[in-house]
Order: structure tokens, then C-alpha cells, then sequence
């Protein structure tokens, strides 16, 4: 059983290494008009936008894994009872046990 954490620390080097060489082709943003320039700029704008979401979802990582150091990971903050490792296998960044997923679906 590997640890979720480990999980989430891959996946925020994925994402910076995207980052990283999606920045690198925007550096250079591609000129309007001259034959298939326009289509070009549809791309630079569309890599621009994914690397905005690319780093929000950074910053939610990193946000869960500092809230890891404080070793509450794994520990539902409604009921401080352990989360089933199989639910966290599925969702590295819940914060609920099930039962108290299933509670909070029932309430709304
Ligand atoms: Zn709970």
C-alpha cells in the first residue's frame, strides 16, 4: 500500500515539469496574420490558460501536503477518525472519512 502523500508528491512534479515546458513555449508569443499565424496565437492562448489552471491545482497540493506536515493526513477533520487508505488511494486529497462524506451528501 503506498502512501496517498507519495501520490501527491508525483503528481506536483508532473505538473511542474508541464508548467515548466508549456512556459517555455510561451515565451515567444507568435505574431497575428502571415498565413497560419492566427491559429499559432489560438494555441498560445489556449497553453496560457492551462498553465493558470496547471498552477492552481499546484497550489491545492501544496496546500494539502502542508496541512500533511501538521500530521492530520489520512484523519477526518469532521469525526478525527483514520480515512479508509483504499479512499484515500481514490482521493489523495479528501479530508472527509466516507461516512462523513456520506453525512455531509445527505445534509444538503
Ligand atoms: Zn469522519
Amino acid at each position: 500500500m503506498e502512501n496517498p502523500t507519495n501520490t501527491l508528491q508525483r503528481e506536483l512534479q508532473d505538473l511542474k515539469a508541464q508548467i515548466n515546458t508549456l512556459e517555455k513555449g510561451l515565451e515567444h508569443k507568435p505574431d497575428y496574420g502571415l498565413g497560419t499565424g492566427a491559429a499559432a496565437v489560438t494555441n498560445w492562448e489556449l497553453d496560457l490558460a492551462m498553465v493558470k489552471r496547471l498552477r492552481e491545482r499546484v497550489s491545492l497540493i501544496e496546500q494539502t501536503l502542508s496541512q500533511t506536515d501538521q500530521n492530520a493526513y489520512g484523519i477526518c477533520k469532521q469525526c478525527g477518525e483514520p480515512i479508509h487508505p483504499d479512499r484515500l488511494a481514490v482521493l489523495p486529497d479528501t479530508r472527509l472519512c466516507i461516512q462523513c462524506a456520506r453525512n455531509e451528501q445527505d445534509s444538503k
